[in-house]
């Protein structure tokens, strides 16, 4: 993203100047694969069905835990939800398809999309220790919560960085497992989401900076303590492989509610980006499973398009939104993220078809349709992805993705689902509040 002004193209423009965009991804090929490395390690289709044994293993423990699980078996899943009357209010004809939404926004336990990864991070630890010292078998791990098992996990500790929803998340199975927990929060973390933390007993340290520097802080930290494990927003595999689940929960609905996908129905999927982790791990999943008919594409704030910011760089530099001017300031607190995962990038460079951006008005316009049309509760980082299906459908950069990949003529068989993915638990007086200002915005 270098380069002098007048090299700048049209996205990068529009970037700059805060203006919302879509860019599309040159470098997706023909067969829909996304990348096999990350980082030194080699990834692949397994590793998807790996974590979801993992969580159903874990199931029985997990309904111990929390017995909101009691209904789902201990299953941590949400409903692909029908959505007709969001559909007509975002103004998306029925010639081109029909929307859905993937309801994360009401995951148990930690209230958003950080429910996948991170409970599953610290599964993966959890049992990696007790298996080690042999209170647990391989295939049952319900000993993990015996006093042994809870006096041995006692003695570790399990530290993150997040803006609040990775460290709700966290924080909460890590302490309800026996864990010290320790949440690193950034000043863009909001305060009901440290107090919810501090109840259950984590430990919430404060940081001045950004979410980076949060980040970096917790790093650090947890590396000068051999019992402490960090969770790394930026690079761990294990949150990463944990958000790919979704996919092949959603493959299950989609055939479930008679949804066909394939080279004359599309599927296009449409997920709010912070980091990369949970957007990228949903759309590997996805890559895999459905292959070239599945078309992912990320939303971002005007001011935190980190993810596209660095795929769209091909120098090598892994630029930050702020080498391009922006401020990372946006009140979508889940999205307020200055650099992408790194690896995650990497991935998604052969796959992802392209990112769209969003400023923070039409966020809370968004939190006010999708309770107006179908009662649905979200936060604001939550509605980042609403304007996707139009972006694709009507917008000039959408439709020269539409007609260069042959999908003109299936529009109208197209499946389009808008991933809604926080909100279970905000108070119900802040909820008050963005819904407010989305109805005054709107005049
Ligand atoms: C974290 C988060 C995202 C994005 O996930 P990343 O892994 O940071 O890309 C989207 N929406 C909400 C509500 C989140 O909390």
């Amino acid at each position: 993203m270098s380069g002098t002004l007048d090299t700048l193209d049209s996205v990068d423009l529009a970037l700059r100047n805060k203006q919302t965009v879509m860019w599309i991804n040159p470098g997706r090929g023909a067969s829909g694969k996304p990348g096999k490395a990350w980082g030194s390690e080699l990834i692949g289709e397994a590793d998807i069905f790996k974590a979801s044994e993992r969580f159903k293993k874990f199931a029985p423990v997990l309904t111990t835990l929390f017995p909101e699980l009691e209904q789902s078996n201990g299953i941590i899943e949400s409903p692909l939800l029908k959505v007709p009357k969001l559909q007509d209010a975002l103004g998306l004809s029925s010639d081109s398809g029909r929307l859905f939404v993937k309801a994360d926004h009401g995951l148990p336990i930690a209230g958003s999309i950080k429910a996948r990864g991170g409970i599953h991070e610290v599964l993966e630890f959890a049992e990696k220790i007790a298996l080690g010292r042999g209170v647990i078998t391989e295939g049952d791990p319900k000993n993990v919560l015996s006093l042994a098992g809870k006096e041995l996990l006692n003695q570790y500790s399990v530290a993150v960085g997040s803006t609040g929803n990775l460290g709700l998340s966290i924080g909460v199975i890590a302490s309800a497992l026996g864990f010290e927990a320790i949440v690193h929060m950034s000043a863009d973390a909001k305060e009901w989401k440290k107090t919810r933390l501090r109840d259950r007993g984590v430990n919430v340290v404060e940081h001045e900076g950004d979410y980076a520097a949060a980040v970096a802080a917790g790093r650090t930290e947890a590396e000068q303590d051999l019992y402490c494990h960090f969770v790394d927003d930026e690079s761990s595999f294990s949150l990463f492989v944990g958000y790919s689940v979704a996919a092949l929960a959603l493959q299950k609905q989609l055939a479930e509610q008679q949804v066909i996908v394939d080279e004359h129905h599309p599927l296009f999927v449409y997920i709010p980006c912070g980091v990369g982790g949970a957007p990228g791990g949903i759309a590997f999943g996805l890559a895999h499973l459905f292959g070239s008919y599945v078309h992912c594409f990320f939303a971002e704030p005007t001011e935190a398009p980190c993810f596209l910011v660095a795929m769209k760089d091909d120098s090598g530099g892994h630029p930050s939104v702020y080498d391009i001017g922006l401020s990372n300031h946006t009140e979508a607190d889940g999205l307020a993220v200055p650099r992408a995962s790194e690896r995650a990038v990497e991935v998604m460079r052969p796959v992802l078809s392209g990112v769209f951006t969003i400023d923070d008005d039409m966020l809370f316009k968004h939190v006010h349709t999708a309770w107006q049309a179908e009662s649905i509760k979200v936060e604001p980082s939550a509605t980042a992805a609403f304007d996707g299906p139009l972006w694709v459908t009507e917008s000039l950069a959408g439709r020269a993705y539409t007609a260069a990949n042959g999908l003109e003529p299936y529009l109208a068989n197209a499946t389009h689902i808008i991933w809604t993915t926080g909100g279970l638990f905000v108070p119900s007086g802040e909820y008050d509040k963005f819904y407010a200002r989305g109805e005054s915005l709107k005049g």
